[in-house]
């Protein structure tokens, strides 16, 4: 599978799996909402049948209540429109109805007015004579309405008692049809206020006992300040005539501005109403309380599987990017190291090659594929060998980092090139240990020639092609201490061309210059032992360093020496009497010891003065330090 494959399916993989845990998530909250609003909803239905059953029993309840207050005053009214008002019959009723008293339950009081208001009887222990109720609204309506039919009024005060007492009357007639009175049964407000008060509809639960018009008779909360109140204008009475006898409701209360859900029930027998409420808050707040419980328990379960998934997806791209970087890491590698004239090449352990880039055919002319498995060092020069073999081994026991290294190797075709090798050690990134080599290699054959040339060129007469002075010196010091280590000779030869200022003068300064090639060719070919040295000492002098020579050494090569000018006979018309080009020469041995060590231009100097000798001879002769040379005979300096 190639790198961007891989990338990509991993990128899908990690999208793949994002989707999938957000998903996840996304199921688990909805799940949970969707129960926990069931679970609302339950709990508001639950409330909804409590206020339902409530309101439907009470109004039972009222029913009740005014029916018996209602037969009270029925009997009453039929009583007295039988037996009329007259002073007996009203005595023989105040007696009747002080009977009754104690025995009428949850009815309060009966009281008996006549057409102006007068209280002809009551059960309340007051006197009657004192109170006139003629102003009283209820009385007003019974007066002026032929209605025989019961009359629920609006709370009053009452007169005996004082406290909030609920009304239901009836008139009579004179037995012309005239109004004769009223007959009112009262209900104290408290009654039903205090009963309501039974029933559990929570802390802010309220029942209330409504005429139809909209005046409160009774509520169990603060039922001293509501009743009497004036509701007509809430949306419940006013369109009470378009609304069933029952039903749900929810609204916010005029008196807390709490929203409440309730259930209103109108009764079918009287102008009534109950409507019983509960504060929609107090009826959720069980749910909300468990349900904040569970979300919490929810979001935690979320966040986890959340957080889970993306340190996932996290890894999973971070493993794309990684591998991402590894590909184009590897992409780059290629890159240098296939394109890039240097030839690199990975060693193992075992100093095998495990890679090799393609350019080891232009510097070895083996393929890589052929050099892949081979053993790095097989080709390198025997001379490098022990050098490379120890580098490589230092490498990879760590003992060094990384390194360079100039050497030999063979190509395919048996050439031999120089190889200029960076070395690393690599190391396994896990243990941090050594496992292998990476060697970058260059060609450096070209260079190698050059140091060659440059160093020769450092050492060499550019007009002789003899060594030139600097080198001679160096040499001189050499065998000085060679010699003076081995307790052998050193011998010198110094030469001067003789008049050779007229040779110049005579045929030019260029026919001077090849005068001294021919010259100094000649004076080389005599160095024939392995530590033999000619030197162009300067101009036209030269000196021949013969190592391990003594006097008779000297003289025999300086006679040499003579001898092939001899043969060359190079004209030199002005050198007289031979008219060729002759040599003076100086020669000079040492045994040089302890006490001449260092002193190398001892010799120098005593060659130079048998030099100076020869010169002053006559010149074209030998002179050896201490003893002058003729050629033809020996001449003592
Ligand atoms: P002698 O040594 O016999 O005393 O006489 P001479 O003429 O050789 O004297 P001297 O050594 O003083 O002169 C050396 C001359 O060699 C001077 C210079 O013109 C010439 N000469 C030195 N170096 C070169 C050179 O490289 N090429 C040429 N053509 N002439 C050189
Ligand atoms: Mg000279
Ligand atoms: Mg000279």
């Amino acid at each position: 599978m190639s790198a961007s494959l891989r990338n990509a399916s991993l990128r899908q993989l990690a999208f793949l799996a994002g989707g999938l845990v957000a998903l996840i998530c996304m199921a688990l909250l909805t799940l949970s909402s969707l129960r926990e609003w069931g679970l609302r909803h339950e709990a508001l239905k639950a409330a909804e049948v409590d206020v339902a059953n409530i309101a439907q029993s009470l109004v039972q309840h009222a029913d009740d209540s005014f029916e018996l207050a209602d037969s009270l005053v029925i009997g009453l009214v039929h009583r007295l429109e039988t037996d009329g008002i007259g002073p007996g019959a009203i005595q023989r009723l105040r007696d009747d109805i002080d009977l009754r008293k104690g025995t009428m339950g949850r009815v309060r009081a009966l009281f008996v007015y006549d057409a102006a208001g007068r209280w002809l009887a009551t059960t309340e222990s007051v006197n009657p004579a004192l109170f006139n109720n003629s102003d009283r609204e209820y009385f007003k309506q019974h007066r002026a309405s032929l209605d025989k039919g019961l009359l629920i009024g609006s709370p009053i005060r009452s007169r005996s008692g004082g406290q909030w007492v609920i009304t239901a009357s009836r008139r009579f007639d004179h037995p012309d049809g005239s109004f004769a009175g009223v007959v009112l049964a009262t209900i104290d407000a408290s009654y039903f206020a205090d009963f309501y008060k039974r029933f559990d509809l929570g802390t802010t639960g309220t029942i209330t006992l409504i005429e139809k018009s909209g005046i409160i008779l009774a509520r169990s909360v603060d039922n001293e300040t509501s009743v009497g109140r004036d509701v007509s204008s809430t949306p419940l009475i006013r369109e009470m005539d378009a609304r069933r006898p029952a039903g749900l409701y929810y609204f916010r209360s005029p008196f807390d501005q709490t929203l409440r859900l309730s259930f209103y029930r109108l009764s079918d027998r009287f102008p009534l109403l109950i409507l019983a409420t509960e504060a929609k808050d107090e009826v959720l707040a069980p749910w909300r309380q468990e349900a904040m419980i569970r979300m919490a328990l929810v979001l935690g379960l979320v966040t986890l599987i959340a957080g889970t998934g993306i340190y996932l997806v996290r890894q999973l791209l971070k493993g794309q990017r990684i591998a991402a970087v590894l590909a184009a890491n590897e992409a780059d590698f290629r890159l240098l190291a296939e394109e890039s004239s240097d030839m690199v090449m990975r060693i193992g352990l075992d100093e095998r090659i495990i890679y090799v880039s393609p350019s080891c055919i232009r510097l070895l002319g083996w393929s890589a594929a052929q050099l892949r498995e081979t053993h790095a060092l097989a080709g390198v020069n025997g001379e490098d060998l022990p050098r490379v073999r120890q580098t490589v081994r230092a490498l990879k026991q760590g003992e060094v980092e990384e390194t360079r290294l100039v050497y030999r190797t063979r190509q395919r075709e048996g050439g031999e090139i120089w190889l200029e090798t960076a070395l690393r050690a690599t190391r396994d990134p896990e243990t941090g240990k050594v496992n292998g080599v990476v060697a970058i290699s260059r060609d450096m054959t070209a260079h190698k020639d050059l140091e060659q040339k440059l160093a020769t060129l450092a050492i060499k007469d550019g007009l002789t092609g003899l060594a030139n002075r600097r080198h001679f010196d160096d040499m001189l010091q050499q065998e000085w201490r060679r010699a003076g280590r081995d307790g052998t000779s050193v011998s010198l030869l110094m030469m001067d061309v003789d008049n050779f200022k007229k040779f110049n003068d005579q045929y030019g300064h260029q026919a001077g210059d090849s005068c001294l090639k021919t010259v100094a060719k000649a004076i080389a070919a005599e160095a024939r032992r392995p530590g033999d040295l000619a030197a162009r000492y300067g101009g036209e002098e030269f000196v021949l360093l013969l190592p391990n020579a003594d006097e008779v050494g000297c003289a025999l090569v300086a006679e040499r020496i003579r001898q092939s000018l001899e043969t060359l006979n190079l004209a030199h018309a002005l050198n007289l009497p031979t008219k060729r080009v002759t040599l003076s020469i100086g020669g000079a041995t040492t045994w040089p010891n302890a006490e001449t060590q260092g002193n190398h231009p001892l010799l120098i100097a005593a060659a130079d003065r048998a030099l100076y000798v020869a010169k002053h001879a006559g010149r074209d002769r030998f002179v050896m330090s201490g003893q002058v040379v003729a050629w033809r005979g020996a001449e003592s300096a």
